[in-house]
C-alpha cells in the first residue's frame, strides 16, 4: 500500500473521529457484496483493514446480511460460511428478514458504522448522507475509504458552527450571572486594581541622578572644580587624655 493512500486514510478517519464521534474498537459493516470480491480476490479482510486503519476494529454482519446471502447459494454458499464467522449484530429484523440494504441503512441510523460494500445502490445512499464512512475494494482489489461526502463536510461545518454559538449563550449567560451575584468585576474596578498595583521603578534597574556629580566644588586653593565632588576628609576624634598631651608639649615648645 502506497503511504499517500494510507495518510489519506488515516486523514478521513480523524475526520469521522472529530466530528461523527466515531471510536475504537471501529465497527465495519460488511455486506454479501463486499464479502464475495474479498472472496474472489483472495484478501483476508480482517488482516487487511486492521493494517489499512491501523486501529483496532470489529467486523460486524446482520441476520439480514446472511439471510440474503443464504438465499442466493449456489457461489455463495462459501462466502456465507465467512460472513458466519464474524460479529452478528442485533439488527430487528430476526423474525422477518430483510435485504441487506435495507437492513444496513436502517442500521447506519441507530450507530457508527463504517459501511463495507461493493453494491452501487448502496454507494450511492451513503454519499448522499452525513456521517457514515465508505469503505470499498477498488477495482475488486485494492482497499480504499471513500473521501468524506460533501453532505459529510457540510454537517461537519455545521456542528462545528453551531458549537461556536452555544459557547457564546453560554458566555453571555454565565457573565449575567455574575453581575446578579455580584461577582462580576467591572471595567472601573479592574482599571483602580491595576491603578493600585503601579509601583515605583525598580531602584536598581534606574541610572544614578548625576547631579551631586556636576556640583561646582572648591579645592583648598580656592580653584573650581568642575569634576567629581571630592571626598570629605574622615575626623580623626581624638580621645581627651591625649588632646591635652598634645597641647602641653606644644605649650612647652613655644616657651
Ligand atoms: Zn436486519
Amino acid at each position: 500500500m502506497k503511504v499517500t493512500k494510507h495518510k489519506k486514510a488515516r486523514k478521513y478517519l480523524s475526520f469521522y473521529i472529530n466530528n461523527f464521534g466515531f471510536r475504537e474498537p471501529l465497527l465495519v459493516l460488511i455486506d454479501g457484496t463486499f464479502c464475495h470480491a474479498a472472496y474472489k480476490a483472495r484478501i483476508q479482510i480482517e488482516d487487511q483493514l486492521k493494517k489499512y486503519f491501523q486501529s483496532e476494529l470489529k467486523l460486524i454482519v446482520t441476520a439480514c446480511i446472511i439471510t440474503e446471502t443464504e438465499n442466493i447459494g449456489g457461489p455463495l454458499v462459501a462466502v456465507c460460511q465467512l460472513l458466519k464467522k464474524y460479529l452478528v449484530h442485533k439488527c430487528g429484523h430476526e423474525k422477518q428478514p430483510i435485504s441487506g440494504l435495507a437492513c444496513i441503512r436502517a442500521m447506519t441510523k441507530t450507530c457508527n458504522y463504517i459501511v463495507a460494500t461493493q453494491d452501487r445502490d448502496l454507494q450511492e445512499w451513503i454519499c448522499a448522507r452525513a456521517g457514515i464512512p465508505l469503505f470499498y475494494l477498488h477495482n475488486s482489489l485494492v482497499p480504499t475509504l471513500v473521501q468524506p461526502s460533501d453532505a459529510s463536510v457540510r454537517a461537519a461545518a455545521s456542528k462545528t458552527q453551531s458549537k461556536v454559538q452555544v459557547r457564546e449563550i453560554d458566555e453571555r449567560r454565565l457573565t449575567s450571572l455574575k453581575k446578579k451575584e455580584g461577582i462580576l468585576v467591572t471595567n472601573e474596578q479592574t482599571s483602580l486594581k491595576r491603578r493600585k498595583k503601579v509601583k515605583n521603578p525598580n531602584p536598581l534597574s534606574c541610572k544614578k541622578s548625576k547631579k551631586k556629580n556636576n556640583k561646582v566644588v572648591e579645592n583648598r586653593d580656592g580653584v573650581q572644580d568642575h569634576g567629581v565632588e571630592k571626598k570629605k576628609r574622615k575626623r580623626i576624634r581624638l580621645p581627651k587624655h591625649v588632646k591635652e598631651h598634645l597641647k602641653n608639649n606644644k605649650q612647652i615648645t613655644v616657651c
